[in-house]
Order: structure tokens, then sequence, then C-alpha cells
């Protein structure tokens, strides 16, 4: 089975070096030569184009940046669409506009070709391992013709359901996790205000009612937890630009379907400020600074 893969960055280049380690015969093409050569170190191919790539190809991976590169790549003239072979299976891993990702799937439908939107979670480390989390959208039966590929990459892969359904979930659970986030640091800021131990506080609201994934696994307050971005200088981990385009994502979604979004507009608001101060490549765990900068303690 052939895959064109499109998109060799920080995700795709792991992504697509587990699928021709797998076993897939895998055309990869990207903007940067060095990307399609590290993929070539372990057997891929390198296209000279995205046309290229999916000249012959079964099925075409996609792992953009945003909504404009993917609409761009499958429906600009001498894309995707125009290239691929009747019967190629479409699927697009990037994080999108939920809108975007109906519209892909509708054109793409409209030419007899099945599309899936499938974001992921579970950062570069989940796509080194092998082990991240696909959201996937669009009809079951192409759901089953791509599991062989994305049991590749993945561990978890659930079907939202119709087209643009992986691209909402994706939204709405990195929305809450902007605003858990934001949270919980606050919550940790104002407890210090206090003179109380931020180990000490988190133990305690780990174990009550405030407890959450971030307090579980990723907090926020330097030296609280050694496996967390922040006790090393929120370094790695997930950046605040990346958070940034999640919640800008929900806050437009929100517009366009009629949703209130507060507490996402609010996280979203944070988050702007804060990179806009120069921090967009830290850890998103850094907001913890923001909401710190006023504190008397
Ligand atoms: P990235 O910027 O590292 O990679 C994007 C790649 O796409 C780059 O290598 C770029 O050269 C390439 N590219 C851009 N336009 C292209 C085109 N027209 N043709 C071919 N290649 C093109 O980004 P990333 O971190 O790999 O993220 C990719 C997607 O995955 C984004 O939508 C992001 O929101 C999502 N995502 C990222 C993470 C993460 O932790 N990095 C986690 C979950 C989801």
């Amino acid at each position: 089975m052939k895959i064109a893969f499109i998109g060799l960055g920080n995700m795709g280049l792991p992504m697509a070096q587990n699928l021709s380690r797998a076993g897939f015969a895998v055309s990869g093409f990207d903007l940067s030569a060095a990307q399609m050569d590290a993929l070539a170190a372990v057997g891929g191919e390198r296209a000279v184009s995205a046309a290229a790539a999916v000249t012959g190809a079964d099925a075409v991976v996609t792992m953009l940046p945003a909504s404009r590169h993917v609409e761009a790549t499958y429906l600009g003239a001498g894309g995707v669409l125009d290239c691929a072979a009747p019967g190629t299976l479409f699927i697009d891993c990037s994080t999108i506009a939920p809108e975007a990702a109906r519209k892909v799937a509708v054109a793409a439908a409209a030419r007899g070709f099945a599309m899936l939107d499938a974001p992921v979670s579970g950062g570069t480390g989940g796509a080194q391992a092998g082990t991240l989390t696909f959201m996937v959208g669009g009809a079951a039966g192409a759901l089953d013709r791509a599991r062989p590929l994305l049991e590749k990459m993945g561990r978890n892969i659930f079907h939202a359901g119709d087209s643009g359904a992986g691209q909402t979930v994706k939204v709405c659970n990195n929305m809450l996790l902007g605003i858990l986030m934001s949270g919980t640091a606050e919550a940790l800021r104002l407890g210090m205000a206090n003179g109380m131990d931020p180990k000490v506080l988190s133990e305690i609201m780990a174990k009550s009612s405030g407890r959450n994934w971030v307090l579980e696994v990723y907090n926020p307050c330097p030296g609280v937890m050694d496996s967390a971005p922040s006790s090393r200088g929120y370094a790695g981990g997930f950046g605040v630009d990346l958070m940034l385009k999640d919640l800008g994502l929900a806050v437009e979604n929100s517009l366009s379907v009629g949703a209130s979004v507060p507490m996402g507009a609010l996280a979203r608001n944070l988050y702007d400020l804060h990179s806009k101060a120069g921090n967009g490549g830290l850890d998103f765990g850094s907001i913890f600074n923001l909401l710190g900068a006023h504190a008397n303690a």
C-alpha cells in the first residue's frame, strides 16, 4: 500500500516515519528538504511536489499547520483532488476549523473521494512513540479503511461522527484544557499569595473536587512536579502559540455556530497577552507567570 504524506513537521515527520517503519511505502512531501531527508533516512521516498507524492497513492495523509494550508493543498489547482486516482482515501490529521474540514470533505465527496478529519492529541512525544489519540470525523467505512494506518501512528482511535466531528472534539477538548490550565494556575497563585506551599496545595486539590489533568500530571508551578515542563523552564511540552491557535479556533467556531464560550474567550485573551509578551515558544503552563505578575507575596 502506497501512502502520500504531506507536511513533515514536528508531528508529521515522526508519524510518517512510523508508517515507513511499519512497512508502508511512504512518499513524503514538505516545503523543507531537511524534513524529507529525515523521512528518507528510515526508508521513505522524497517527492518533488505534493502532486508527485499523491500520484499512484492509495491513501493521502496531511499534517499541515492550519486551515488555509489544508484547503490549498486539497482544493488548489493541481492539488490533491486534481491528482489523486479514483478511490484514494484522504486523511487530514491537521488541527483546523471544523468548517474548513467539512468544506474540503464535501469537495472531495463531490469528486467521489472519501475523506476523514482525524486530528490528534498526544503531542510530539505521542507522535514519536506511535501512541497518539485520533478523533475522527467521516464515514465509518472510510475509518475502517484508515484503521491499519492510524493504528501504526496511534493507540486510541475514536469515531466522533460525520465530517468535521473530529475537529469539533479537538476544539472542545483543547479549549477545556486551556481553561483548566489558566484556572489551575490562578488557584495556585491565590494559595501562594496566602503563603501556601504550592506542593501541599496541589496535593490537596488533586485529591479534592478541583482535581484535573493539570494538577495530576502537568503542574504549572516550577518545582512541584519534576516531570512537568514547568520544572525545566517551560521548555518542550505544548507551546503557548499552539494553545493560542486552538483557542482561536474555538472562539471562531463559537461565532459560526452561535455558541457562547466566555471562559474560552477569556483563556484565549490571556494566552494572546502572554504570547505577545514574547512567550509564544514556551510551554503553555507558563501562563502561571502571567498570573503571578502582580502578586503581593
Ligand atoms: P510544524 O509547523 O512543525 O509542521 C508543519 C509542516 O508543514 C512544516 O514542516 C511545513 O514546512 C509544512 N508545510 C506547510 N505548508 C506546506 C505545503 N503547502 N506543502 C507541504 N508542506 C507544507 O507543525 P506541527 O507541530 O507538526 O503541527 C502540525 C499540525 O498538528 C497543526 O495543525 C497543529 O495544530 C497540530 N498539532 C500539533 C501538536 C504539537 O504538539 N505540535 C499536537 C497536536 C496537533
